[in-house]
């Protein structure tokens, strides 16, 4: 008996001592993502950063940030969690529809109604926190994805099948007609295949009888301005550099892993044109936008 009350007694202060951590780690989270700190360790965001540095997994990153994030707006909601008064996952549930104005209501709610009924109200109040996007494996190649979409965006998929169905011959399910969505959007849209496309074409026409490329053929496009002038790379280097860099982000990080980011993608010339630098494949590389604003602030 005297074991069990001793374990008893620990698990008491280990939980109090958690909480108190956790608390205090979304302080600092706060402070981490005002100070944009995450940059100084090569990260793009405070989630890359709470995952890859932290080793936090990706559900208490997410849970921790957004209520560090909320707290500007509503304090009183870290100040529950580190009064011990709401735990992190009854906060985290709460931050899409707490505000200043009905914030003890919602406090109170969450501390009061179970799980289920409190995904009821927040149901209610906004209709779209119904259904989060989500992806889970059924199959090491197959993923069960769940989103919620418009009922305008269904009957145009329910358009696209029965085109789909009427080209192929058969009734085509959901996951054809999302393929053949996605396979059109790639092939037009894709900078890559663009780039590849592009070069292909010019390889057949640059031999020695056909070479007829101008300004007019490499269609320019503008890049900044140094110094009054506009500075420009040729459409033959940015098709390179993308079929190169495959449209991700080059930076490395401090243990050399690298960036890889698709989204918001910029070129940017290691030697500023500026100071001489040329538009070559060379002097050119593809950073994401928030690494090439850092690699700028630390050249300038
Ligand atoms: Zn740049
Ligand atoms: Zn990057």
């Amino acid at each position: 008996m005297n074991t069990i009350q001793q374990l008893h007694e620990k698990a008491l202060q280990c939980a109090k001592d958690f909480l108190k951590l956790e608390s205090e780690l979304i302080n600092i989270l706060q402070e981490l993502d005002d100070k944009k700190a995450f940059f100084h360790f090569g990260y793009t965001s405070l989630f890359q950063y709470a995952v890859s540095s932290l080793k936090l997994s990706e559900g208490q990153a997410y849970a921790l940030i957004s209520i560090s994030r909320k707290s500007r707006e509503v304090p009183e909601l870290k100040e529950a969690i580190s009064q011990g008064t709401l735990n992190s996952s009854q906060a985290r549930r709460i931050v899409s529809v707490i505000t200043p104005d009905n914030k003890n209501e919602w406090i109170a709610m969450s501390q009061t109604l179970s799980q289920r009924e409190l995904e009821k109200k927040i149901v209610a109040e906004r209709p779209k926190e119904a259904v989060r996007d989500k992806m889970t494996y059924l199959q090491p190649s197959q993923v069960k994805l769940v989103c919620g979409i418009s009922e305008e965006l269904m009957k145009e998929i329910e358009r696209v099948k029965e085109i789909v169905s009427q080209n192929t011959g058969r009734p085509a399910n959901l996951e054809e007609t999302l393929k053949a969505m996605a396979t059109l959007y790639l092939e037009r849209k894709d900078p890559i295949k663009k780039a590849e496309r592009v070069l292909e074409k010019k390889q057949l026409f640059s031999s020695p009888s056909l070479k007829r490329e101008g300004p007019s053929f490499l269609s320019l496009r503008r890049v900044g301005n140094s110094q009054g002038k506009r500075t420009t790379i040729p459409a033959q280097i940015r098709h390179e550099v993308m079929k190169r860099d495959r449209g991700q982000c080059t930076f490395k990080d401090k243990v050399a892993n690298p960036c890889q980011n698709k989204r918001w993608i910029d070129l940017h010339h290691k030697k500023p044109i500026a100071d001489g630098g040329e538009h070559s494949l060379n002097n050119i590389i593809t950073l994401c936008r928030q690494h090439h604003r850092f690699l700028h602030q630390r050249i300038f």
